[in-house]
């Protein structure tokens, strides 16, 4: 038996701290577990109680004399050692610490918490919480509502983990309204033991689990192999989609950061780019877990994103396309055999495009023959129908309609009945067939754009990963020796030198001292040049008017090089001032940024997107884990909204996309073999048209001692 079994399976199950007064945890777990119908043997244990419930109450563990396969703990921290000892004893394979007044309430609490955590280890006991909310299988033949939840779900094939017992509830009272069924139901509590990770392991593996939902505060996972490992469960075989809410997402980056991406990359930027590179889907609602969750349950998912919506009002019709768009779907173009079906089965002032507006008197037959048409038109991906109640309208019969059509095709077909009361009758019918239904459009087009992600997802193309031969050696003497000094910042020089070991192209680029010599050195570069101000104080040199481009000749360059420094002085009379670069002028290209900022446990997150001065403003950027290879470059790139752009938009030439991403894997290379790398910016990286690659305009690198939580992050 898998210990996690012994968790949501168990044989018989012993409710230590059972208690005769209603209202008390541990009256009520005993109570939901018996009135819940439990099928396998239940003790109450109690020592002072004679019976619980007219059950006969046991004074200890050890009085049981059949095995007990799960223990709920319900009793104070101060007895919880004694009661871990005596599971042991009486060979329990899993416990459940329902009680509080652990790590939550700080360092003596935490102690008892190790402790019992180690105990459990040793003897193989796997250990839920302690601080939960219990464990629910409304599966026919365990049906245990082992939980202070009153209310026991439906069966069906969501599963759920929280981190929040309180939360739990409300979502089982959700899911009633809404016809969800569950498979496993946990809480986790403070995750002593058992972890969301070994559950989404117990998860994938059960034949009852088609969509995984959960709720988590925090992740205690740690780099690349768990990122492997859940990928797999998304996309590996079997894929199941996880959904998760993680909450805290407004969280700010560090305020003090003295680059672009430190600035703008927080934890939450961390917990994205997991999610990302995992599979995992994030969602900022409860509301929305169970709009997506309800459309993953019967497992159709869309070729693409070209959808058809039918429906018998010409607004919500409106809102529902309007919402298409940013869903990331497109209404399909209709081939002429499907308008032709439309036109003979619709009147004459019925709309045979994209959305088919079948009239408000339609009765079902016609909402059968649309959607019929549509769904098998092979221009369209999946189908949503829109349906209002008006004095005609044939509710479930529509209803009807929908589940025939939608069972025999293989695309998803998603519902909004709009209304509550007129509607219900035939939302009933639809949540019984598990054709997913919504109140508004806007929650169905959204839950199509979910499918189309997951399609997009399952989908991915994977290509063969670069081979790059980097002069690591000189980019690792450079950093070094900039450490060894105890200068914790490499110069732009030596950055460039960095970068270009890696693969990078960069500018020439010299420093002059004076205004004789910056005129000298552009003679020698070659007209046009770039001036930039060298000062440790100055960290965005256009923010101290530190930045001159296009200079044409000597004198532009003799008065760029004063103007430069007198601007520097005003922005900052303490800066010391150590000259001015000349730098050759780059070709015209895109500019965007590429960064990293580095993590505890999670290690070097790197950033790219829209680049130049005002990245801070649009926050065009996404973020991934090093390492990074092809396939996440690839999706980096392409999820940012400049990417049109750099695809050729409106007549544009295409950018170097190849060169670009290149660029990435490089990066993540660079600043995985050198832990000294704290911070780094290359801002702009100029994206030059297709063929011409991509040069480094400008570089900041910040050192620090490498964190040996970091460095784990890339061995764990
Ligand atoms: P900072 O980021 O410190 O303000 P940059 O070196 O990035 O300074 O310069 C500011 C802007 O000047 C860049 O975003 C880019 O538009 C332009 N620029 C800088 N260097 C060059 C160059 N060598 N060629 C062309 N444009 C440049
Ligand atoms: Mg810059």
């Amino acid at each position: 038996m898998n210990n996690l079994d012994a968790i949501f399976s168990p044989e018989s199950v012993a409710v230590v701290g059972a208690s005769s007064k209603p209202g008390k945890v541990g009256h009520d777990i005993f109570k939901n577990i018996l009135w819940g119908g439990y099928t396998g043997t239940l003790y109450p244990v109690n020592p002072k109680a004679k019976s619980i419930l007219c059950v006969k109450a046991l004074p200890g563990l050890l009085n049981i004399e059949d095995k007990v396969d799960l223990a709920m703990l319900i009793i104070p921290p101060k007895l919880i050692i004694k009661a871990v000892e005596d599971c042991i004893k009486k060979g329990v394979k899993g416990i459940v610490v329902v009680s509080a007044g652990f790590r939550e309430v700080g360092k003596e609490g935490l102690e008892i918490e190790n402790r019992i955590a180690a105990m459990c280890r040793a003897a193989g006991i796997r250990l839920v919480g302690p601080n939960c909310l219990g464990v629910i299988n409304p599966h026919s033949s365990i049906r245990m509502n082992a939980s202070f939840a009153a209310r026991m779900p439906a069966v069906g094939n969501i599963s759920f983990i929280s981190q929040s017992g309180a939360l739990c509830t409300a979502v089982l009272d959700f899911a009633d309204d809404r016809g969800f069924g569950f498979s496993k139901f946990i809480s986790i509590g403070n995750k002593a033991d058992v972890d969301e990770f070994d559950l989404l392991r117990y998860y994938h593996n059960d034949p009852d689990t088609d969509v995984i939902m959960m709720y988590i505060e925090e992740l205690r996972l740690c780099g690349q192999e768990f990122i492997d490992e859940i990928k797999e469960i998304t996309s590996g075989n079997n894929p199941t989609p996880i959904l998760v809410i993680k909450s805290g997402k407004t969280s700010a980056g560090a305020a003090a950061a003295s680059s672009h991406t430190g600035a703008i990359a927080g934890t939450e930027a961390v917990y994205d780019a997991i999610f990302e590179e995992a599979g995992i889907i994030r969602v900022d609602t409860v509301n929305e877990l169970f709009d997506y969750a309800e459309a993953f349950i019967p497992k159709k998912i869309p070729r693409s994103n070209s959808i058809a919506i039918v429906t018998n009002a010409g607004g919500p019709g409106i809102v529902a396309t309007d919402m298409t768009e940013s869903a990331g779907l497109k209404l399909a173009k209709l081939g002429k055999e499907t308008v032709n079906a439309l036109k003979s089965h619709l009147p004459a002032t019925a709309n045979t495009h994209n959305p088919i507006d079948v009239i408000g008197d339609a009765s079902m037959e016609r909402y059968e023959k649309a959607l019929d048409a549509v769904i098998k038109d092979e221009n369209v991906d999946g189908a949503m129908v829109i349906l209002t109640p008006q004095s005609m309208t044939d509710v479930t019969g529509t209803a009807e309609a929908v589940v025939k059509i939608a069972k025999r095709t293989s695309k998803p077909v998603v519902c909004s009945f709009m209304g509550i009361f007129d509607v219900s009758a035939g939302v009933k019918i639809l949540q019984q067939h598990h054709i997913p239904t919504y109140t508004f459009p806007e929650n169905a087009a959204k839950a199509l754009g979910i499918l189309n992600t997951r399609s997009k997802w399952l989908n991915r193309q994977i290509l063969a990963q670069y081979e790059f031969k980097h002069a690591k050696e000189k980019a690792g003497e450079i950093i070094k020796g900039c450490f060894n000094r105890k200068q914790m910042y490499l110069g732009e020089l030596d950055g460039l030198e960095v970068l270009k070991s890696y693969g990078f192209t960069t500018l020439t680029t010299i420093l002059a001292k004076d205004e004789e010599e910056a005129a000298k050195t552009a003679d020698r570069i070659g007209y046009p040049v770039v001036m930039k101000i060298v000062s440790p104080q100055i960290i965005h040199k256009s923010d101290a008017g530190g930045v001159k481009v296009g200079l044409k000749n000597e004198d532009e360059a003799r008065r760029a090089f004063r103007d430069i420094v007198k601007s520097a002085n005003a922005f900052n009379p303490d800066a010391a001032i150590d000259g001015v670069l000349v730098q050759e002028m780059a070709r015209p290209g895109h500019e965007v940024i590429l960064g990293m900022n580095r993590y505890p446990v999670f290690g070097p997150l790197i950033m790219f997107g829209m680049g130049g001065i005002f990245v801070e403003i649009f926050k065009d950027v996404v973020f991934r884990i090093a390492p990074i290879g092809r396939n996440n470059a690839r999706t980096m790139v392409k999820s940012v909204k400049v990417f049109p752009m750099l695809d050729g938009f409106r007549g544009t030439p295409k950018a170097d996309i190849e060169a670009l991403q290149q660029m990435i894997v490089s990066l993540s290379d660079l600043v995985l073999d050198n832990p000294e790398i704290r911070e780094l910016d290359i801002n702009p990286l100029l994206v030059h048209e297709d063929g011409q690659g991509v040069t480094v305009a400008d570089v900041r690198i910040i050192l620090s001692e490498p964190d040996p939580e970091c460095a784990l992050a890339k061995n764990c």
